[in-house]
């Protein structure tokens, strides 16, 4: 496994397995690695010749008073369990390496970067979209491998890379979850075990869409009363937003229709730390 911390050389790594007829798929991640990202790497693996994993905290994808300089960051572990998943290459550069003196471009998807995520994190989204633009351009993918878990990004990325022809399949892995529900995350290590119960309101709540619509509930309004409720019971109060709404242009879908994917996603906050979950539901036909 090669670890790479330079562009250009991972550049010249792209350019060599290319030439040699190999499919790249990249796993854009910020380290601290967990079972979530395991299941892109293992897809990856599945389908691909090389492997490439990012491991970056672009300070570019946080905001003032947000947590960059507490996030977990374990390299040396990162790189032994790429390892063990049969990586080929982990990109790890420095935030200099990256953004360079001078550094002055932005990638900005409008529209639907404005809402949820995009309202409770504005700067957020800009930083992604720049951060995963200068990934393709470096690691060079056939395919590139995001969680569902992120569902705003995913769709943030997919119209990025349709908008902008970039040459490559965004491959979407399901959410993986702890044995209790909670929505693996490496910011899960921040919470108190009493904060670690209060985290499965989310899951619960999102139970509760998917029991409300398996059951014909079909106006959005009824599903977020009821899964404010859930929220509240269990003290969180803190609630950022709950979203019903098309998971491809993240507009609010009032009335479910037979058939149609709908994405309910909810955020909030559990002690300090915020918390993001979602799930997809389609109404029967
Ligand atoms: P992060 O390191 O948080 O930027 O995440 C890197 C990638 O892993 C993103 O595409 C996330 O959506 C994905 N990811 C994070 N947690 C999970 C999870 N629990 N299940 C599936 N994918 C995840």
């Amino acid at each position: 496994m090669d670890v790479l911390t330079r562009i250009r050389d991972t550049q010249v790594r792209a350019e060599k397995d290319r030439r040699e007829g190999k499919t790249i798929g990249v796993v854009p991640t910020m380290g601290a690695l967990h079972e979530g990202h395991l299941s892109l790497v293992r897809a990856a693996r599945s389908s691909c010749d090389i492997v490439t994993v990012t491991i970056f905290v672009n300070p570019k994808q946080f905001g003032a008073g947000e947590d960059f300089n507490s996030y977990p960051r374990v390299l040396d572990r990162d790189i032994s369990v790429c390892e063990n998943e049969r990586v080929d290459v982990v990109f790890a550069p420095e935030a200099g390496e990256m953004y360079p003196e001078g550094f002055s471009t932005t990638v900005r998807v409008s529209g639907l970067t404005a809402s949820w995520e995009g309202s409770a994190r504005p700067t957020h989204f800009d930083g992604v979209t720049t951060v995963v633009t200068k990934l393709f351009a470096i690691t060079k993918p056939h395919r590139a491998y995001f969680g569902q878990k992120d569902a705003q990004q995913v769709a943030v990325i997919k119209r990025m890379v349709r908008d902008l022809n970039f040459d490559l399949e965004i491959v979407v892995c399901p959410i993986v979850r702890e044995p209790d529900g909670l929505a693996m995350s490496s910011r899960n290590v921040y919470l108190s075990p009493g904060e670690r119960q209060e985290a499965l309101a989310l899951v619960r709540s999102l139970k509760k869409a998917e029991e409300l619509v398996a059951s014909g509930t079909t106006k959005s309004l009824d599903i977020v009363e009821s899964m404010k409720q859930v929220l509240t019971d269990s003290e969180i109060r803190k609630r950022d937003y709950i979203a019903i709404v098309n998971p491809d242009t993240m507009e609010p879908v009032e009335t479910l229709e037979p058939g149609v994917r709908v994405l309910v996603a909810v955020a909030a906050r559990v002690g300090k730390t915020r918390l993001i979950d979602n799930t997809i539901v389609t109404l029967a036909e």
